[in-house]
């Protein structure tokens, strides 16, 4: 079978180029055809000869997710559905601002962590995507809106400033094919983003946020949902193989190698569940040793969630306690949910292997 080019970074591609019996110096050149110039064919490659056009030909191929559906929100949010194979897809969103682009990015087809208020939880896993599926969504994001830039954003070199890896899936439970694509976000020669530019965002997998702080502190956000293990539990059910205190002593060790100085902590506001006064003060006192900032994300619903969003007054309320003990907090605005396209809401197309879809459908039927 043919080797996928987008499925290396600039070492494996330096590898594959002297395998193949070329100089590792190549590889650099193809970095810069296929995620800088967006070329998916030997063929435009101009500056390589003849011969080793024809030879890239007969062994590899630049392969890119196909896109199934794009829809331009009444903000200007973009979401693409990406086709992945055997019926599976996944969506990536863009966030147009006035000073920034940024790129939500899925990292898996479903997630199997299976978090309570979150459609993708629901939806069951099917599988981790590849390097290729993970930064082809940059790739094609790029592509696409440097040819049809929406109104909301002034088309200029580069659309895709930031990145997060917030869409579906988990990326650290991904750990070695995200780190790859991270690699690439982050390489001259690729898409050139600096570290503070781009987020992975964890619902806490603890060895892996160290495995991350050694081969590639970029960004961190913590999923954290809940001030107390007994609610995190819960929520995010995970914490009950990692719970609060292990996941923040991990923040802690991460810090010194984050490319920012605090780690974001996201908190989902859900009615009547983790959005009163008391937790919030429980939050100001559990966090009290970690340089932190918190972004409040309103809920976004979908059907049978079974939660309801918390009321404006209620996440202000809660903001306000987080802000008068010296806690920097923003309320996420919620972009592109007439399209589905807010967190939480991403739902692709997933072909559940876990069974979880028939379990819940059966729950629920009882
Ligand atoms: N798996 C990673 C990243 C993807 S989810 C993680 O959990 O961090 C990105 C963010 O959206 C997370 O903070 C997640 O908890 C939040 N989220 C999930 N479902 C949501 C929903 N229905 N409404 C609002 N935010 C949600
Ligand atoms: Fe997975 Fe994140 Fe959704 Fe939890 S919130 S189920 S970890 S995608």
């Amino acid at each position: 079978m043919a080797t996928n080019l987008l499925n290396f970074d600039s070492r494996g591609l330096a590898e594959f180029c002297t395998e193949i019996g070329e100089k590792p110096f190549r590889a650099k050149q193809l970095l810069r055809w296929m995620h800088q110039s967006g070329a998916a064919d030997f063929d435009v490659m101009s500056d390589l000869a003849r011969s080793l056009r024809e030879k890239l030909s007969s062994l590899a191929v630049i392969e890119l997710p196909q896109i199934t559906l794009d829809h331009v929100a009444a903000d200007g949010t973009r979401k693409w559905l990406l086709s992945v194979g055997a019926g599976n897809g996944i969506e990536t969103v863009f966030i147009p601002e006035a000073n920034r682009g940024t790129l939500c990015i899925s990292s898996q087809v479903g997630c199997a962590l299976a978090c309570a208020f979150c459609s993708t939880g629901k939806q069951g896993f099917n599988r981790n995507l590849t390097v290729a599926e993970i930064i082809g969504q940059l790739w094609i994001a790029n592509k696409t809106l440097s040819e049809q830039p929406s109104d909301s954003y002034i088309s200029s070199n580069k659309a895709v400033t930031n990145v997060v890896m917030m869409g579906m899936g988990e990326p650290l439970a991904n750990f070695d094919n995200v780190v790859t694509a991270l690699n690439l976000m982050l390489d001259d020669h690729a898409y050139g983003l600096s570290r503070r530019r781009v987020t992975v965002s964890t619902s806490g997998l603890v060895p892996a946020i160290d495995r991350l702080r050694e081969q590639c502190p970029v960004a961190l956000a913590v999923s954290l949902h809940a001030p107390n293990d007994a609610l995190r539990d819960h929520l995010v059910p995970i914490n009950k193989k990692y719970p609060i205190k292990e996941l923040l002593a991990a923040c802690q060790r991460y810090l010194p190698a984050a490319p920012r100085d605090f780690i974001t902590f996201e908190y989902v506001m859900l009615d009547g569940v983790n959005d009163s006064i008391a937790h919030a003060r429980e939050l100001v006192k559990l966090v009290q040793d970690v340089p932190c900032k918190f972004n409040l994300i309103p809920f976004n619903s979908f059907s049978d969630s079974g939660f309801k969003r918390s009321s404006a007054e209620a996440v202000r309320n809660f903001r306000d306690v987080l802000m008068q003990a010296g806690l920097v907090t923003t309320i996420r605005k919620t972009r592109g949910d007439d399209i589905a396209a807010a967190c939480g809401q991403l739902a692709g197309q997933v072909k559940d292997k876990t069974r979880r879809t028939v379990r819940s459908k059966t729950e629920a039927a009882q």
